[in-house]
């Protein structure tokens, strides 16, 4: 960080108003709600904290000593509770909770009765191996209804889970094991992926062999592969399930203790533990959910992360829930067996909001529009997105093929630490600008500052900072609060620093441009990733693109950009030079890429996210940093052979 700011180029001027129709309908209709939460924000959180049961009231909205906070405090309450129990009294109680469609076609719908039932059965599980509050259990299950089964059982004894998502390794099973000290691991036979079997219980065996914390498995029967049982240690799901009662009295847990552990996506370094606790969290997720989402109860909501990320956790698990809506669970490949297969999941069940990441948008339309033509979306009345910044081109290929025009889309930017959105249209209020979060939540407080941490004026960019604590924000790092203090708060005092740069135009809209490291500076104008990136998949034949800076002896740096080409396009002789022109055409000839290489894919994180601080060890010729949360490492090896023959 040792510029003072990024240059802003992005020029987006399309403008979408919230349709009549929506906004006439919407649950927040009015901007009342951003002046109420400005003139008294704490007064806001209060009143938002009343959409959750506490079995004790909480004495203060927020006590703050920076930068550590506590939300609620003295505030008892239960977060599986708050999920189930009370939806049981009225006639939700036969309302499906989890829709859950598997990869080889099978389903299975659990009402909150049926689900309250599992979870107080699994909670008697946990305790009859010893699962006390306050003991970490790890998750590593596909998605099937048991994962989230298991989060709200360890909810309900008040032992914070940590999720490990179901494609990770054994080295990175064990890693995160050994981090949080779990004693029970929760994991299944196999999972399905595209067809295949992906062997879960032997790689959590592997794990375990480094690992000394564990002292009982319980596996999950999905698949039906063959496992080896560990006698003392591993038990059956279903055989322990047969044996438990169905009546757990959920833990009193006070507002501060500890839901869960997450550890981050790593797409820039060594993934960190993140804590988040019960009291603040569920306002925050609960909140944001029905607002963002303008959630009503006839709605079928489908967020397709992996609960082994935040946003499952936050939108599949603890926020639906707890405001008691439908969820949909689908457990395998978008393109299994077909490339409609999402398409085919909302047209089955009707889903009325879809949530899902740019990274799928943007393999979607490499696909073509044939896919979800086929199929009937008319279902469909709001549409979101996360995890990256979304191309405005991307985003028109949302609105249009799957919104049908007619849907607003909420491009929500938060993080594993935030817990929850905090920038987002407010989708019956808020004007969409393409590639632009928009606002923040009413109640966040978010600036754009320079090095020094002075505020910038509006058109230009910087460094993206929250100023004010909110009640979902992580706590700390599992184990290492100085860690925690020095990551997010040591860069200007009592100010979070969110490591993303970003954009803030002159209606007050920001535009998320990739992360401060990635920031690519050609002779002094600092550039972000995403604006090249936006102008690359601008392009008729191009699918994706991922940028970065490449030491340059003039300029300091050049932009080097990696590009996937959508199907049916053929690389010719002109089209490096036609996309290098459409670059400086689109934003001016200091953004226009040196060197264009063509890749079949890009490396990824796990959770899709483009890794471009590999695509800089490779152009720079640098070993690899830490790998263990890609995909798929072969994209990197390929990478790495094609630079060596061309550059
Ligand atoms: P690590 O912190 O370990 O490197 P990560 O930051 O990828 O991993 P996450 O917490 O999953 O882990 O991702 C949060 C980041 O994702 C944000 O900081 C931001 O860069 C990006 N992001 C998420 N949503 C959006 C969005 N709507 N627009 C722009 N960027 C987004
Ligand atoms: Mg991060």
């Amino acid at each position: 960080m040792s510029e003072e700011r990024f240059e802003a180029l992005l020029e987006e001027t399309r403008l979408f108003q919230p349709p009549e129709e929506f906004k006439a309908q919407a649950n927040v209709a009015s901007t009342d709600v951003y002046r109420e939460a400005e003139e008294d924000r704490l007064g806001f959180w209060a009143k938002q904290a009343e959409r959750i049961t506490w079995f004790e009231p909480w004495k203060e909205v927020l006590d703050w000593q920076p930068p550590f906070a506590k939300w609620f405090v003295d505030g008892k309450l239960n977060a599986s509770y708050n999920c189930l129990d009370r939806h049981l009294s009225g006639w939700r109680r036969n309302k499906a909770a989890l829709v859950f469609e598997g990869e080889p076609g099978d389903s299975r719908v659990l009402t909150y009765q049926d689900l309250h039932r599992e979870v107080s059965q699994f909670a008697n599980v946990l305790k009859s191996l010893g699962v006390r509050k306050g003991d970490r259990v790890t998750i590593y299950l596909p998605m099937i209804p048991e994962a989230a089964i298991a989060m709200l059982a360890c909810a309900r004894v008040g032992a914070p889970h940590s999720v490990v998502f179901g494609g990770f390794s054994a080295e990175s099973l064990r890693d995160r094991i050994n981090d949080s000290q779990a004693k029970v691991l929760v994991t299944s036979d196999g999972s399905y992926r595209r067809g295949n079997i992906v062997p879960l219980k032997a790689n959590a065996d592997v794990a375990l062999q480094g690992s000394d914390s564990i002292e009982h498995v319980v596996v999950v029967k999905r698949t039906g592969t063959d496992v080896n049982m560990q006698e003392d240690r591993d038990i059956w799901y279903h055989e322990a399930m047969q044996k438990a009662s169905a009546k757990c009295e959920a833990e009193s847990m006070d507002a501060e203790d500890a839901l869960y552990i997450l550890y981050t996506s790593g797409t820039t370094g060594k993934p960190k533990g993140v804590v988040h606790t019960t009291g603040g969290y569920m306002v925050g997720v609960s909140a944001t959910h029905s607002m963002i989402f303008d959630i009503k109860d006839e709605d079928v909501f489908w967020c397709t992360a992996d609960v082994g990320w935040v946003t499952g956790h936050s939108y599949i698990v603890y926020g639906p829930l707890a405001n008691g809506s439908t969820v949909i669970m689908y457990e395998g490949a978008p393109d299994y067996p077909a490339k409609d297969r999402f398409w085919q999941i909302i047209e089955k069940y009707r889903v009325t909001i879809l949530y899902t990441a740019p990274t799928s948008i943007r393999t979607f339309m490499k696909w073509g529009p044939s896919y979800p033509q086929r199929r009937d979306l008319s279902s469909l009345r709001l549409l979101g997105t996360v995890g990256e910044p979304i191309n405005p081109e991307a985003w028109m290929w949302y609105y249009k093929y799957i919104g049908g025009e007619k849907c607003p889309i909420v491009d929500t930017w938060w993080q594993t630490e935030t817990g929850m959105i905090m920038m987002t249209p407010l989708p019956g209020i808020t004007a969409l600008k393409p590639g632009s979060c928009t606002v923040p939540f009413p109640g966040i407080v978010v600036q754009v500052v320079d090095k020094g941490g002075n505020p910038v004026p509006k058109g230009s960019g910087g460094y993206l900072t929250v100023r004010e604590p909110w009640p979902a924000m992580l706590r700390t790092i599992y184990g290492d609060p100085d860690r925690y203090a020095s990551t997010y708060y040591g860069t200007w005092p009592g100010v979070y620093f969110t490591g993303d740069g970003a954009k803030w135009d002159e209606d007050g809209y920001f535009w998320v441009l990739g992360r401060v490291d990635d920031v690519i500076n050609v002779s002094g104008h600092r550039i972000g990733t995403m604006e090249v990136e936006s102008a690359l998949v601008d392009h008729p034949s191009v699918a994706e693109a991922a940028c970065i800076g490449k030491t340059h002896e003039v300029k300091g740096q050049a932009v080097s950009a990696f590009v996937t080409l959508k199907e049916s396009v053929e690389v010719t002789d002109g089209l490096v030079d036609e996309l290098k022109a459409h670059v400086a055409t689109k934003i001016g000839a200091l953004a226009r890429p040196d060197d264009i290489f063509f890749t079949a894919e890009l490396p990824k994180t796990r959770s899709g996210k483009i890794m471009r601080r590999l695509l800089r060890d490779i152009a720079e010729g640098r070993a690899l940093g830490d790998t263990t949360t890609l995909a798929d490492a072969s994209v990197v090896n390929s990478l790495k052979e094609q630079y060596k023959d061309e550059a």
